[in-house]
């Protein structure tokens, strides 16, 4: 898939960005490579509020549309930013109003968007009508996502490597996911998977997710659904089986569990007045990669994200929940 990095769109163009990726000083002042890198989606949330959901064949009217910055990946990368990660993205855009609303959001928050690809489709979107009980209906058109390709992660080998820590979702084609997988472990940089959605997760790359990131639900849909244990100690212990170096459990209002090969630890969250869990997990997974990517032990990592998790749900909506360092709970 050809396509224009977001780099040669702006001053600077595309030398910036090699200069970026490489994170080498030729004199001039390259912003510091990226510790984080994120591959994944970008989407544009259009939400509107519907008194009841309609029936196939019938329409119903909705409040005025709101338009949101939104997908896992770009949620990711600005949880992280937000926090004072440097923090990249690898994601595809449309050459459309939304990719350039999307390029602004991760720009405002601090995210080095220099590896984001602009066209080729529409900007990816989730048409969400949110119910009177706050039911949700949502359409997803992955639109650019669908597009990212294995040979746009080779083409941003130089940012992956130069990063700590990469963190993958699923929102993207399952190849571009393993791409990245199995570029950052040749390159020894660490791997963070939430395997959300769903979908094909092969052994290899399974292998070198460290951690690999679920929530409960997720948990018993890799643990074979009815059958899997209930328990998330449980769970940990048979999601480690299957062959991650390590295994983080969200479990929402409870926290976060880490199991690894010196056993599990269990970390609560601070207490807050939910308002919208939206986007918490992704906020959660930002963090902790960033907090990996800095050094920290898992168990100082997931303590830091619960933190952050509990922050973005007491704030409604997903990137504009998101705290700073500044703004996290004790
Ligand atoms: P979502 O789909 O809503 O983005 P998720 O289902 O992927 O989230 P959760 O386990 O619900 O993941 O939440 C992720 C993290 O967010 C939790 O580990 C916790 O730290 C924080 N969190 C979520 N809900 C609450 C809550 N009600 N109170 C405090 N912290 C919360």
């Amino acid at each position: 898939m050809t396509g224009t990095r977001d780099a040669a769109l702006r001053p600077g163009g595309s030398a910036a960005a090699e200069r970026r990726a490489r994170g080498s000083a030729d004199g001039s002042r390259a912003p510091a490579p990226a510790e984080l890198l994120v591959v994944g989606s970008a989407n544009a949330d259009l939400v509107t509020r519907v008194e009841r959901h309609p029936a196939p064949g019938e329409t119903v009217l909705g409040s005025d549309l709101a338009v949101h910055p939104g997908g896992k990946g770009a949620n990711q990368a600005v949880a992280a930013a937000r926090l004072g990660a440097r923090a990249a993205l690898l994601a595809r855009v449309g050459d459309d109003a939304h990719g350039r609303m999307l390029l602004e959001s991760l720009r405002t928050a601090g995210v080095d968007t220099a590896p984001v690809l602009t066209g080729g489709a529409p900007t990816g979107v989730a048409l969400i009508a949110v119910g009177a009980r706050g039911d949700n209906t949502i359409v997803v058109s992955p639109g650019a996502n669908a597009r990212l390709t294995p040979e746009d992660v080779a083409a941003a080998h130089g940012v992956l490597a130069g990063a700590a820590v990469v963190s993958l979702q699923m929102e993207v084609p399952a190849p571009v996911v393993a791409a990245a997988a199995r570029a950052a472990a040749a390159a020894g940089t660490r791997v963070v998977l939430n395997p959300s959605p769903p979908g094909e997760l092969p052994d290899d790359v399974l292998a070198v997710c460290d951690p690999l990131v679920v929530n409960e639900h997720e948990a018993r849909g890799l643990l074979g659904g009815a059958g899997a244990p209930r328990d998330p100690g449980e769970q940990a212990r048979a999601l480690l089986a299957l062959g991650p170096r390590s295994v983080v459990v969200t479990l929402g209002a409870a926290g976060a569990l880490h199991r690894g090969p010196g056993g599990t630890v269990r970390v609560p969250s601070p207490a807050v007045e939910a308002v919208d869990t939206t986007g918490a997990g992704d906020a959660f997974t930002g963090a902790l990669a960033w907090r990996l990517a800095r050094g920290d032990t898992p168990e100082a990592a997931v303590r830091f994200a619960v933190r952050v998790g509990a922050a973005a749900v007491t704030r409604p909506g997903a990137q504009s929940s998101f705290p700073t360092a500044g703004a996290l709970p004790r």
